[in-house]
C-alpha cells in the first residue's frame, strides 16, 4: 500500500501561502522567532458552520506525528467532550498567556490531503460561507476516513535480540518448532502460516512473545483492488485547424505558468474530446496530471472507454463507487500513478499531487452545483484550484452559460470557437412545428401529426429515433374537473404527477407520494382527472403507434437499478432498440451515428418553468439534443414541437445560433 504520498510541510511561516499566515497572524498569537517555541500549537477545524479555527497545543508524545491534513482528537466544548476534527496547520508558538487545551491523539498515520487541498477547503468555506471542517468532511470521503478495503495484519518474526541466544536456550518441543518455522522463513509469518508450519495453536506463539523472543509486526494490507476493465488503444487523430488552433491556445497557457480560463465553445461534434485528449497528452508528457470533469449523466461507458483507450492509467469517480473502490482510487491517484481523473462534481477535488490541467466538459450542466453544505459549484472550485496551481482551465460547451460568455467578452477568460462539425458533417435542420392547430394534438395525443409521419419514414429507412420528453410519471397533472384546482404536494405546493405504474401521485422535487384522492381535496367532487403526457404516457401512445418497432424508455422511474442506463444505451447503440424515448437522461453527450431523427415532443415544459433561467434551458435543452443526430453520413434532422413557435430562445436554437441568442 502507498504511504507516505505527500511530504509533511514543516511549518515555517515564511514558506506559507499568504492564506496560512493569515490564518496564523489572526488565531494565534503573532510569530516571534526571538520568543521560546517550546509549545507546539496545531489549528484544528470542526465539522460545524464554525467561522475560525480552533487552537491546540500538542503534547510532547505526539509532537513527531502530527501534521496538517490529518484527523485529531480534542476535547472540545463546555463539556470538554472529545471531538474529532481536522488538524489544518501546526507551527510553535511564543510563550502564550491562554491556557489552550491539549491534543488527545491523532487519528491518522498521514495526512488525508496534501496541503494545497487544505488551502482550497478553506477557500470554499470562505466562498460560501460555511465552516471549514464541513468542507473537509464532505471532501474526504468516508471510504477514505474509514480506510475502506484494507487491513491490518500481524506477522511474526524472531526478535533481533534473540537470534544469538535461540540456540543455547532450553524451550518447550511445540515453542521451539515455532521458533524454527520462523527461522526457516526469508519473511515474517501471519499467524495462521505460522501455526500451520510449527503444527500447534496459538498458545506457543503468545508465550514466545512474553519472554521477548519473538515480534510481531503490524501492517495495514490493501485487500481490495479495482480491476480496470481492458480496452483497445487507438491512435490520437490529426486534429482539424479549429481543433489545432483551441489545443494551441491551451498549451500556451500551460508553458506561460499562469493560470487562465478558455472557453471552448464548439458545436456538438465539432470535435472537442479530441482537443481534451491530446492536451491531456502535453500535459502528461510534464509528469502531471489531468482533471476531466463530466455531468454524472454523461459518464457512460462509451465516454470512458474513449479515455481508456488513449491512456494507460484512467480512474473514473462516480456516484457508484464502494467505499473500498473510492478509497483505493483516492490512494492511487494521491501516489502520482493515475495521469488522468474522469468524474462528476466531486472529482474537482481528487487529491493529485501535480495538476496540469482541469477540464469541464458541458460546462453549463446544472449537476457541477451541489446544493447540500458545502454547497458550490464545481466550476467556481476548479477556477479556484487552477488559479492556485497556475494551470489552465478548460470549460467547454455548445452552449455555454452567460456568466462563461460574458467572461470571454469582458477578456477575463479567453474565447476559442470551434464552429463547424468534424469532417463538415453539417448540424442537422431543426424543424419547429406548431401545435396549435394539430389535430391529433387537439385529441390529447402527444406526437402531431408531423412528428409522426417523420418517425414512420425515419423508421421505414431503418434510421433509430429519440424522443425527448422533460416530464417523467404518465400524467403531469393530478387535476379536479370541478373546480379546475390541481392536487398540490402538501409541502413544496407543485401540482402532483400520476404515476399510473405505481398507482401514485408523486411530487417530483420531494418525492412525496400518495394514493390518487377519490375526490378533489378542495371542493370534494368525486373523481380527479389526470391531465397532461409524461414519459410513462408516451411510452404507451407510442408502442400503441408503431407496434412492430422495439422501444425503450429512459427516466429516473425506469433507470433504478445500478448501470440499468449504461445497459439501456449499449443495446441502443447495438440497434436492438429503435425507438429510445426519455427524459434529460438521453440529451447528453451521445454520439449515435444512425439516429436520423430526433423529436422535441413538447419544448414548451421548460420555457414555462418558473425559473429566470428557463429561456437559456430551452435554448441549451434544443441544441443539446439536436447535437444527437446528423452525425455521420446518413444526415437526420430535428423535429421541435412547440405551441409557441415565435418564442426567440426556439428560434435561435433551431438555427443554431448561440451568438445571436446570448
Ligand atoms: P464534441 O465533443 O465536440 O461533441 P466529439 O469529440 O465527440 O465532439 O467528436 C465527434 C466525432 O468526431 C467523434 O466520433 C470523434 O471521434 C470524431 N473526431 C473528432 N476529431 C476528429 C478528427 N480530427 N478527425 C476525424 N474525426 C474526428
Ligand atoms: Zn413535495
Amino acid at each position: 500500500m502507498q504511504t507516505g504520498f505527500w511530504q509533511p510541510a514543516s511549518i515555517d511561516v515564511s514558506r506559507m501561502s499568504s492564506q496560512q499566515q493569515h490564518l496564523f497572524e489572526r488565531d494565534v498569537t503573532p510569530w516571534d522567532e526571538a520568543a521560546d517555541s517550546d509549545r507546539l500549537i496545531a489549528e484544528v477545524v470542526f465539522n460545524r458552520p464554525l467561522p475560525t479555527p480552533w487552537s491546540y497545543v500538542v503534547p510532547d508524545d505526539l509532537r513527531d506525528l502530527i501534521q496538517p491534513g490529518q484527523r485529531v482528537r480534542v476535547p472540545f466544548g463546555r463539556g470538554n467532550r472529545m471531538t474529532v476534527g481536522y488538524c489544518v496547520a501546526v507551527g510553535s508558538c511564543g510563550t502564550s498567556s491562554r491556557s489552550l487545551k491539549s491534543i488527545d491523539s491523532v487519528l491518522d498515520r498521514e495526512p488525508l490531503l496534501p496541503p494545497m487541498m487544505l488551502e482550497l477547503t478553506r477557500w470554499i468555506a470562505d466562498e460560501y460561507l460555511c465552516g471549514w471542517g464541513q468542507v473537509l468532511e464532505s471532501v474526504v470521503p468516508a471510504g477514505v476516513k474509514k480506510k475502506s478495503g484494507t487491513r491490518i495484519i500481524t506477522r511474526f518474526r524472531v526478535a533481533d535480540l534473540a537470534v544469538d541466544q535461540l540456540d543455547s536456550i532450553c524451550l518447550p518441543p511445540k515453542q521451539r518448532a515455532v521458533v524454527n518455522a520462523l527461522l526457516d522463513s526469508e519473511r515474517p509469518l501471519a499467524i495462521d502460516e505460522l501455526t500451520d508450519t510449527a503444527d500447534c495453536g496459538t498458545g506457543p506463539v503468545q508465550a514466545l512473545r512474553k519472554k521477548g523472543l519473538i515480534q510481531a509486526l503490524r501492517e495495514r494490507e490493501v485487500q481490495f483492488e479495482v480491476e480496470p476493465g481492458p480496452a483497445d488503444r487507438t491512435a490520437d487523430m490529426e486534429l482539424n485547424v479549429h481543433q489545432q488552433r483551441a489545443l494551441s491556445s491551451i498549451l500556451s497557457v500551460l508553458r506561460s505558468g499562469q493560470h487562465r480560463t478558455i472557453l471552448l465553445h464548439g458545436v456538438t461534434g465539432s470535435g472537442k474530446t479530441e482537443v481534451y485528449i491530446q492536451a491531456i497528452r502535453a500535459i502528461v508528457g510534464y509528469g502531471r496530471q489531468a482533471i476531466v470533469l463530466v455531468p454524472e449523466i454523461s459518464l457512460t461507458p462509451q465516454t470512458i472507454r474513449r479515455f481508456r483507450s488513449r491512456f494507460d492509467a484512467v480512474a473514473v469517480l462516480h456516484s457508484h463507487l464502494s467505499d473500498s473502490e473510492r478509497h483505493w482510487h483516492w490512494q492511487r491517484i494521491a501516489s502520482g500513478a493515475v495521469p488522468v481523473i474522469v468524474g462528476a462534481r466531486s472529482a474537482v477535488f481528487a487529491p493529485v499531487p501535480h495538476l496540469g490541467l482541469i477540464i469541464i466538459d458541458e460546462e453549463h450542466e446544472t449537476s457541477f452545483k451541489q446544493d447540500s453544505v458545502p454547497r458550490y459549484h464545481a466550476r467556481e472550485v476548479a477556477r479556484q484550484r487552477a488559479k492556485m496551481e497556475r494551470i489552465p482551465l478548460v470549460l467547454g460547451s455548445a452552449t455555454p452559460t452567460l456568466e462563461s460568455w460574458l467572461r470571454t467578452q469582458k477578456n477575463q477568460d479567453t474565447l476559442v470557437t470551434m464552429p463547424v462539425r468534424v469532417a463538415g458533417l453539417p448540424l442537422p435542420p431543426v424543424v419547429i412545428v406548431d401545435t396549435r392547430n394539430d389535430p391529433r394534438i387537439q385529441q390529447g395525443l402527444a406526437l402531431g401529426r408531423a412528428l409522426r409521419s417523420g418517425m414512420q419514414s425515419a423508421l421505414r429507412h431503418k434510421g433509430q429515433v429519440i424522443l425527448f420528453l422533460n416530464l417523467r410519471g404518465f400524467s403531469p397533472t393530478v387535476w379536479c374537473r370541478a373546480c379546475g384546482d390541481g392536487v398540490k404536494c402538501p409541502s413544496c405546493d407543485i401540482t402532483l404527477t400520476w404515476h399510473r405504474d405505481r398507482a401514485a401521485a408523486v411530487c417530483h422535487y420531494c418525492d412525496f407520494e400518495m394514493p390518487p384522492p377519490r375526490q378533489c381535496p378542495h371542493c370534494a367532487t368525486p373523481g380527479v382527472r389526470y391531465f397532461g403526457t409524461g414519459t410513462q404516457k408516451l411510452e404507451h401512445e407510442v408502442r400503441a403507434a408503431f407496434p412492430e418497432h422495439r422501444l425503450l424508455r429512459m427516466d429516473s422511474d425506469s433507470m433504478r437499478k445500478p448501470g440499468s442506463h449504461d445497459e439501456a444505451l449499449e443495446l441502443f447503440r447495438r440497434g436492438e432498440v429503435d425507438i429510445l424515448l426519455g427524459t434529460q437522461m438521453i440529451a447528453k453527450g451521445l454520439d449515435f451515428p444512425n439516429v436520423t431523427l430526433v423529436g422535441v415532443v413538447d419544448a414548451d415544459t421548460i420555457l414555462h418553468q418558473p425559473d429566470v433561467r428557463s429561456t437559456e434551458r430551452t435554448f441549451q435543452l434544443i441544441a443539446q439534443v439536436s447535437g444527437r443526430t446528423g452525425r455521420s453520413e446518413r444526415g437526420g434532422r430535428v423535429l421541435v414541437q412547440t405551441a409557441c413557435p415565435t418564442e426567440p430562445a426556439i428560434g435561435f436554437a433551431a438555427r443554431h445560433d448561440f451568438k445571436g441568442f446570448s
